[in-house]
């Protein structure tokens, strides 16, 4: 009987997965029957925009953390699939950073072309799985959301790739029960137009806080403040931009700073993370993490290290993204596939054991880089996935981190040559603060040649 393999989530991830697949199939493989259950009524992900927010319309908690106006907070050069050029999908060179939907449209091309679409079971989620010792396959349990039926199917593997930035992390502060204002998590903030003229405060200081705040401010904010645990973002904030420590406790409409100062402000943004969330698995399959480069458990970050017919794609902390997942579904294939064979239990555990002691020694963004180039290298090396060179993607990463330190508000404006075909990206037309509509139609109307 031909092999089954289970494949949780059409994100970014278990596309890539698909299409991993796939393009042996087309090869001549002999492949085994993949079924992808899907949540959501389309694939892409977080790049499949909703409105929203809390529960959607079967009662499901809502997957998206995505927001309108959200545009790439790196350049695309960086996350360029390594055998589907955005010029090949686009037909043109279009600006390094792209909204939302010109991102979720290449992502959709390329899947579109290789046919994947047929191994989807949209609005459908993964309930349960078990892992039976006796039949070495794994139970899965799922319910079609529109018949409002469970059903159970077995496969020999398991892929999960549902994300790890959809369930928030919310902690608590003195007051903010009695606080007179807004208060919400990063994961339901959908749109900047409704803080115009407000003054907003950013609990966090990571990626959601610094591009929240300054999409804010470019929706015409009144102010934006960041609150950090550890140490300030330090970009060169435009003047109604403060950084302050963290949040002692809330007062009326007031936050107060453990420095002792205060800053009265209309809303709260929680931007302190997402829990790693696997509700459908138990314990003994289930990835128990933060948000970090290499992750416990995982050999080669993909393979469940207890049970290797358990695969877990995307689930690092990301530089890398899009090529990234295509390398690990790629190593995943291939693991399934018996075309790589992989060691015994000590030999994974002590290599899992490296990774992490390396990441451990990682002082600044720039090292850090360099790691995941490093580990992303490791994977590409070990398949047929297209070879590419990582140490230009590095570069690339570092001119962008130049580039935020340079302007948090210009960086978008940059151009970056793509690694695969060469080409510079053209400028976009309109600098990024001005460019209010982010739809793809407004995005690929005529461009100016490259800066
Ligand atoms: C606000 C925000 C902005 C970001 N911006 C960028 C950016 O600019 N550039 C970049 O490269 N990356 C960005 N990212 C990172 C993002 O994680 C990746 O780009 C990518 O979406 C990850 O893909 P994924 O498939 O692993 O996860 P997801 O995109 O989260 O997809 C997971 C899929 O699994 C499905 N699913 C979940 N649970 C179940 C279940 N039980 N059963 C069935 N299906 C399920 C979901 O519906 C979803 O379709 C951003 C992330 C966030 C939160």
């Amino acid at each position: 009987m031909k092999k089954r393999v289970a494949v949780i989530g059409a994100g970014p991830s278990g596309l890539a997965v698909l299409r991993a697949f796939e393009t042996a199939r087309r090869a001549g493989v002999d492949v085994p029957e993949v079924v992808c259950f899907e949540k959501q009524s389309n694939w892409g992900g977080l790049w499949n925009y909703t409105w929203r927010t809390g529960l959607d319309e079967f009662g499901e908690p809502v997957h998206g953390s995505m927001y309108r106006y959200l545009w790439s907070n790196g350049p695309k050069e960086c996350l360029e699939f390594a055998d589907y050029s955005f010029k090949e999908h686009f037909g043109r060179v279009i600006p390094s950073y792209p909204p939302r939907a010109v991102l979720h449209h290449y992502i959709a091309g390329r899947v579109e072309k290789s046919g994947v679409r047929a191994y989807i079971r949209f609005l459908t989620p993964v309930r349960n799985v078990v892992w039976s010792q006796e039949t070495q396959t794994f139970s899965v349990t799922v319910k079609d959301l529109q018949k409002d039926e469970h059903y159970t199917e077995q496969f020999d593997d398991v892929v999960v790739a549902n994300g790890h930035f959809s369930v928030p992390n919310i902690p608590s502060f003195p007051g903010v029960e009695g606080f007179l204002g807004r208060v919400m998590h990063a994961h339901d903030f959908r749109a900047a137009d409704e803080f115009t003229g407000k003054s907003v405060l950013l609990v966090g200081s990571s990626y959601s806080a610094e591009d929240i705040g300054t999409q804010c401010h470019k929706y015409g904010a009144a102010s934006v403040t960041f609150s950090y645990r550890t140490k300030p973002m330090g970009f060169d904030w435009p003047e109604t931009f403060e950084e302050k420590p963290l949040v002692a406790r809330f007062i009326g409409k007031t936050a107060h700073f453990i420095d002792g100062t205060s800053k009265d402000v209309d809303a709260v943004v929680f931007c302190t993370g997402y829990q790693h969330s696997f509700p459908f698995l138990p314990d003994d399959l289930r990835l128990k993490t933060n948000n970090r480069l290499y992750p416990l458990g995982l050999y080669k970050g993909i393979v469940w290290e207890p049970n290797p017919h358990l695969f877990y794609i995307g689930m690092q902390d990301q530089y890398y993204t899009f090529n990234m997942f295509d390398a690990q579904a790629w190593f995943a294939r291939d693991v399934i596939l018996g075309r790589i064979a992989l060691p015994d239990d000590a030999t994974r555990d002590a290599d899992i054991k490296e990774w992490r002691a390396r990441e451990e020694t990682l002082t600044n963004p720039f090292e850090a880089i360099d790691y995941q180039t490093d580990y992303v290298r490791d994977l590409v090396s070990a398949t047929d996935y297209p070879e590419f060179d990582v140490d230009k993607v590095a570069e690339l990463f570092k001119e962008w981190e130049h580039h935020k330190v340079e302007g948090i508000l210009t960086y978008r404006n940059k151009s970056y040559p793509s690694v695969f075909t060469g080409d510079m990206a053209p400028a976009h037309h309109t600098p990024w603060m001005d460019a209010l509509d982010d739809s793809l139609e407004a995005f690929l109307s005529v461009q100016k040649s490259a800066e």
